[in-house]
């Protein structure tokens, strides 16, 4: 059995979007990826440090998914992280409006003896010396490495994240920040760039309109599934990377191959987790619900074509 471990945020999140408005709910990078990955990969592991503020519910309700905890850190009379966002009106964009690091100013990352030697590694998105750090304190390099990271990072750690970038094996990003990590517009030039700065791996999410996985001269395109209403889009892009990991996790094989299925998975996570506000989308899924999502992006792309000219 395979095992995953995550790093990502585990925080509060306040959301405006044209069709509705929230007071502090639980979100987090790390959150998202855990409870995504949890209904492929059952040995999976969190590392993440919260305040004193963050509800046990929740704690409870990733314990309940099977996350190890091991790794979480409850810092005494500290806020954990609050980040805000306000969409507009195509919910694919947004600007932030607050980040309150709190307790991830000064993370340490503790990994509990039994992380070590897993096989599959998740950086989400967090301070990229923090995410060097997970590598570099696991004794022995995990056969996959992936990271997400955002503009945010880009703006006060370009350096730390160019050290970052050259340890691991996948970046996932979106197509804003993948233009801003390399400077070009074409995201095939891109995708290039960004390659030549470490990973050999590059997906590029699209948000509605879906993602693009680079290695070599290979390229994979897959559809968002259209959808009448999205309430919320935050998270999506961490749900889809705990998806695709999970997967991989799951059915063991890295091949580009098997990654396109594991898009295809992330894809599908993705599109439950923009139904609700928040994580509670991705609380309570059954086996049937996601098998049905996932066939349904089969038949989206699936084609027979007869006679060409
Ligand atoms: P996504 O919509 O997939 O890009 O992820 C949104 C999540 O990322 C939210 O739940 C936030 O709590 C979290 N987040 C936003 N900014 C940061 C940051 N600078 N570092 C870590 N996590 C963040």
């Amino acid at each position: 059995m395979m095992s995953l471990v995550t790093v990502g945020s585990v925080a509060f999140d306040a959301i405006e979007t044209p069709f509705g408005k929230t007071d502090k709910i639980i979100g987090g990078a790390g959150t998202y990826i855990a409870l995504s990955s949890s209904y492929f990969v059952k040995e999976q592991n969190i590392v993440a440090v919260v305040g004193e503020d963050f509800p046990q519910e929740m704690i409870d309700k990733l314990s309940n998914r099977g996350v190890n905890l091991e790794g979480l850190q409850i810092k005494k009379g500290e806020k954990s992280f609050f980040w805000s966002g306000k969409y507009n009106i195509d919910m694919n964009s947004r600007d932030t409006l607050i980040t309150e690091l709190n307790v991830l100013e000064h993370f340490d990352p503790i990994i509990p003896e039994s992380y070590q030697n897993c096989d599959y590694l998740m950086l989400g998105n967090l301070s990229p010396d923090v995410q060097l750090k997970v590598i570099k304190r696991l004794k022995n390099r995990p056969k996959l490495v992936a990271m997400d990271t955002m503009n945010f990072w880009m703006d006060i750690a370009m350096e730390d994240l160019t050290k970052t970038l050259k340890e691991i094996d996948i970046l996932i990003i979106n197509d804003e920040e993948a233009r801003q990590l390399s400077g070009e517009y074409s995201l095939v030039k891109a995708a290039k760039k960004i390659r030549e700065m470490g990973p050999k791996y590059l997906i590029i999410k699209k948000g509605e309109h879906g993602a693009l996985l680079f290695h070599g001269s290979n390229a994979f395109f897959a559809p968002a599934l259209p959808l009448e209403d999205v309430f919320d889009p935050t998270g999506a892009g961490d749900t889809f990377a705990g998806g695709f990991m999970g997967y991989l996790a799951s059915t063991d094989d890295i091949s580009f191959e098997n990654m396109k299925r594991g898009i295809i998975a992330g894809s599908a996570m993705a599109s439950f987790c923009v139904e609700k506000f928040g994580t509670e989308r991705l609380e309570n899924l059954t086996k049937s619900e996601i098998e049905d999502r996932i066939h349904e992006f089969v038949q989206l792309t699936n084609f027979d074509m007869v006679q060409s000219v």
